[in-house]
């Protein structure tokens, strides 16, 4: 039925059945009623998290396929409770979808957004489906809890912690980048554009252990994202460009330009502060050393021996483009 558009009814009632009886741990009760009803952990308080995807600003359709958009969709809000060492309980999906989309986009979207999904636990518990007028919006909320109190904000950073960055940087960019030129990016090629991996893990255990005093998800590009922990800490930082991990990319695997890691954003790497010693992977995740929390309020670039002002200029979407 590739081509006919979907009702509101049926459109529920496929994402009920794919959404079947997996991952319900939290869940009491997930789609069918007037809201869901999710358990809380004795001794947590609840993180939740609101993210839009937006056709034009956040993916374009003949940029990206629709598991990719469900895939990153899914994503945003999973790298969100990461980012707060949180444990994801739940997601919640609002779509407003064009009269004219096809059923097999839907479903290719829901696909992807499930396979994540499936992938960490997490159980799509409701939502919200209208038509839109324009493109397509789909805004995900997730829900996470975490132990009480120890949330990791991005306020807890202080001048002498080492600034730590998980994987690789600018690779969401370098695909944006090669896309806009008009060639082709393969899923493949460039994985963390199109499939991106949510460091729920790596956030878990770093709270876990007490080892994160501030933490952020790297959505904007390092630059943006830094500057924020450094607003909300009261700090500066040095960063030292030759110890970023350029993501590597395409068929011969280059490194992306230093720009791209900089300030590029999607790439949904953590960015944290530690006052100890880090290990260099955690949960199979490398974890590099970039920087540290300096006086002031100012972000410094340190490169081939010279020291300049690393201004925030993080990714501003497909705006314009
Ligand atoms: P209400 O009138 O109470 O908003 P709806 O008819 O919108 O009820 O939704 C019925 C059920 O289907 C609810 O449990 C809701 O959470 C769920 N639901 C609606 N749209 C979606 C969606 N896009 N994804 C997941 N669940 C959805
Ligand atoms: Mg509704």
């Amino acid at each position: 039925m590739a081509g006919v558009p979907l009702s509101e009814k049926s459109l529920i009632e496929g994402v009920r059945r794919s959404v079947g009886r997996a991952g319900r741990s939290a869940l009491r009760l997930g789609i069918g009623d007037d809201c869901a009803v999710l358990r809380l952990p004795m001794g947590h308080e609840a993180l939740i998290t609101t993210d839009f995807s937006l056709e034009g600003v956040h993916f374009r359709r003949n940029w990206h396929g629709p598991e990719v958009v469900g895939h990153r969709c899914l994503t945003r809000g999973l790298s969100d409770i990461a980012a707060m060492g949180g444990e994801p309980l739940a997601a919640f999906l609002s779509l407003a979808l064009p009269a004219k989309l096809s059923q097999k986009w839907v479903h290719r979207f829901l696909d992807g957004l499930l396979g994540l999904a499936k992938q960490f636990g997490v159980p799509l518990a409701g939502g919200d489906t209208a038509r839109s007028p324009g493109g397509i919006l789909a805004d995900i909320v997730v829900m996470g809890s975490v132990p009480k109190g120890r949330a990791v904000l991005r306020s807890g950073a202080r001048v002498g912690d080492a600034i730590y960055v998980t994987g690789s940087l600018g690779g969401s960019a370098a695909a944006i980048d090669r896309l806009r030129t008009g060639k082709r990016a393969s899923a493949r090629d460039y994985s963390q554009h199109f499939r991106p991996t949510p460091r729920v893990e790596v956030g878990r255990f770093l709270r876990d252990r007490g080892w994160a005093s501030a933490m952020i998800d790297v959505s904007d590009g390092l630059s943006t994202d830094l500057a924020h922990i450094c607003e909300e800490s009261g700090v500066g930082a040095e960063v030292e460009a030759g110890l970023i991990p350029l993501a590597a990319v395409g068929k011969q695997r280059r490194s992306v330009d230093l720009d791209d890691a900089l300030h590029g954003g999607d790439d949904y790497e953590l960015l944290f502060t530690s006052r100890g010693r880090v290990p260099a992977t955690i949960a199979g995740v490398a974890v590099t050393k970039i920087g540290r929390v300096v006086r002031g309020r100012k972000m410094l670039l340190l490169r081939a021996g010279r020291r300049s002002e690393l201004k925030a200029r993080g990714w501003q979407h497909f705006r314009g483009s």
